[in-house]
């Protein structure tokens, strides 16, 4: 049986053959990004600056690291004792101001195997397009500059880089109106993200494609996975065929 690099390099191969783009879709957070960090570096932030006033804080936060980080910000501090309402709700407003803004993305770093993995199929002629729900206004310049540090293709004739126009935007209605243009852009061949739903979404628009879901936090009361669907914890298991 191939592995699902195998399946995905052959897809490119005939799409090629075919004189079609092949394009792969990549989600950012929590898919080739883990925003952990970003989160991680917020809460020391508050904790710093209000050491104080709240010691208490500080010395738990001290004692956070990134695999600490859950989805919500309150659910993290909770799990580490924290539970005063006013408390989580002026950390949860101090977070919602910095996590989606540009300073703030240079924190993150890329998933296991990320880089080498959009390399090997950019290498075997690949479009990889970056498709997000981090908004241009607020997040393109971080988004390209860690991209660009991290060594990731990016800003080549050959990639893509979508971010949504607006922050209000949903992500799961940004992602699904960008469907017909990748479409109309070449051939899906594979996409991955970390959020069940949007992993359905691509699924239904892309039979075809290979779609992979990372093993990552995602939003809260998520769909059930579609059956075709891969799930994977990293990018370096499919690089060693254990997939
Ligand atoms: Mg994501």
């Amino acid at each position: 049986m191939s592995t699902i690099l195998a399946r995905i390099l052959e897809k490119i191969e005939r799409t090629r053959q075919q004189g079609r783009d092949p394009l792969i879709v990549f989600d950012l957070d929590g898919t080739i990004y883990n925003n952990a960090p970003r989160t991680l570096r917020i809460l020391q932030e508050f904790a710093h600056q209000h050491a104080f006033e709240q010691p208490r804080l500080l010395n738990k936060i001290e004692q956070l690291a990134a695999r600490d980080i859950l989805y919500g910000v309150s659910d993290t501090l909770r799990s580490v004792g924290i539970d005063n309402e006013s408390l989580l709700k002026q950390i949860q407003n101090f977070w919602f101001d910095r996590f989606f803004t540009n300073a703030y993305l240079l924190h993150d770093l890329p998933t296991e195997g990320a880089v080498e993995f959009v390399h090997r199929v950019y290498q075997a002629q690949a479009i990889p397009a970056y498709l997000t729900g981090r908004d241009a206004p607020n997040m393109l310049l971080g988004t390209i500059q860690t991209l660009q540090r991290d060594g990731f293709p990016v800003g080549t004739v050959d990639t893509r880089t979508i971010l949504k126009p607006n922050f209000k935007i949903g992500d799961s209605a940004y992602k699904q109106s960008v469907v017909d243009h990748l479409r109309q852009a070449g051939d899906v061949v594979a996409v991955f993200d970390n959020e069940p739903g949007l992993c359905n979404l691509f699924l239904r628009a892309f039979p075809e494609a290979v779609v992979v879901r990372l093993d990552m936090p995602h939003a809260p009361n998520p769909e059930s996975l579609l059956e075709d669907i891969i799930q994977i914890p990293h990018f370096a298991h499919l690089l060693r065929g254990q997939a």
